[in-house]
């Protein structure tokens, strides 16, 4: 550990990315040599449900850096998605390929009871339905694994296909308030990554009779979707220059920057990716080009919702219909803006605050 990480796990409280988190705990298992934190930024709204992560993260600071991130920005979704939950994530510190064991995962579900019921975890980069599933063994602080009817029929507590279906229903409300459509039919669409949300989001866009363009790091991804979709092709760093109606976003994070903002001709931006800009100032930016941004944390919402309604019983019709809502948000969302002149992931932010925050006691 470097003295800078020392630093930063020594001041917690006057971390750049603390963000007033209500709990940050270091968990760790001597026998299992589990070393994972849970961060639960806020509870006002109720308990703080968010992924559990696993990664080989080089440093405690990166850990404590990427955990203090991801729960503030649960709090976000969760309160524009009109959920009764808060935010919280948490991290395992290791190896998902070569360091998870049954014993380990089931010491963090104990590391998760402890908390009793103020975080629930759910499944992130590095934990499957399967580890979840074992983590029930022990406590009964988990979600997503239910077996359910969900937006795209029976599967086990996958959130992906709710979370595409949120994201279509997400573009239709966009591109209705920036081209003034609403039929789909010739919409042409950039999908950056036909992943588990990406190729289904594809599938509702086809359906709709969109056309489109995909790209993709993997071949085999590739070859599935451009035959099954009927979609074009491109290269990875083709992808943003395309003279498309609008870019997709459904593979990493920070893909909105400098580069890509230079060559981006898309009038909306709408896609399942966590953390699209780069930077805030990209927002600004993108609002200066007259490019229409969705912010990620409330088109991507679909998967929360689904999960949330796993907890209270789920009803498909239901959770369909609240996923339905993230387009009434989001042109919430594009109004104010409008009215306000800022930037639409600025306004999404102030909106979830007025959601979260409990009003000052007087
Ligand atoms: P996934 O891993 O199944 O799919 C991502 C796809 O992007 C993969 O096919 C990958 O090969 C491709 N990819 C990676 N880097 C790329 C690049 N540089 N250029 C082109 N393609 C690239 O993941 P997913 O579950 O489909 O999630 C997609 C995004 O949506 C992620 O950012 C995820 O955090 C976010 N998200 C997912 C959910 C969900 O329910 N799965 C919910 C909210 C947000």
């Amino acid at each position: 550990m470097s003295s800078t990480d020392h630093e930063t796990i020594m001041n917690v409280f006057q971390h750049p990315d603390f963000a007033g988190h209500e709990q940050v705990v270091f968990c760790h298992d001597e026998d299992t040599a589990l070393r994972a934190l849970i961060a639960v930024h806020n509870t006002n709204l109720g308990p703080a449900l968010g992924g559990i992560r696993m990664w080989p993260y080089t440093s405690e600071g990166e850990a404590l850096r990427d955990v203090l991130r991801l729960s503030r920005g649960m709090t976000y979704k969760s309160a524009l998605a009109g959920l009764q939950l808060g935010g919280g994530k948490s991290v395992i510190i290791g190896n998902p390929r070569t360091e998870k064991t049954p014993e380990l995962i089931r010491a963090m579900g104990k590391a998760i009871d402890r908390l009793a019921g103020r975080y629930i975890g759910a499944e992130d980069s590095g934990t499957t339905v399967s580890d979840l599933k074992t983590m029930s063994e022990v406590t009964t602080s988990v979600a997503g694994i239910v077996d359910k009817e969900g937006a795209a029929g029976k599967r086990s507590g996958d959130p992906s296909p709710a979370t595409a279906y949120g994201v279509f229903v997400g573009i239709r409300a966009t591109v209705k308030y920036r081209l003034g459509r609403d039929d789909l039919g010739g919409l042409t669409v950039a999908i950056q990554g036909v992943g588990n949300v990406g190729y289904r989001l594809g599938e509702y866009l086809k359906e709709a009779g969109a056309e489109l363009w995909i790209t993709d790091i993997y071949d085999d991804q590739l070859e599935r979707a451009s035959k099954e979709l009927a979609a074009q092709v491109v290269a990875p760093d083709d992808i943003f220059a395309l003279d498309v109606d609008v870019f997709a976003p459904c593979a990493m994070g920070s893909v909105i920057n400098d580069s890509s903002l230079s060559q981006l001709r898309a009038k909306v931006i709408a896609g399942a990716a966590n953390n699209q800009l780069a930077e805030n100032r990209h927002g600004i930016e993108l609002m200066r080009r007259g490019i229409l941004y969705a912010p990620d944390y409330v088109i991507n919402a679909g998967g929360i919702i689904d999960i949330a309604y796993e907890r209270s019983g789920h009803e498909r019709t239901k959770v369909l219909r609240h996923i339905e809502r993230i387009g009434d948000t989001l042109s919430e969302i594009f109004e104010r803006a409008k009215r306000e002149e800022l930037p639409t992931n600025q306004i999404a932010d102030q909106m979830a605050e007025e959601r979260f925050r409990r009003p000052a006691v007087t």
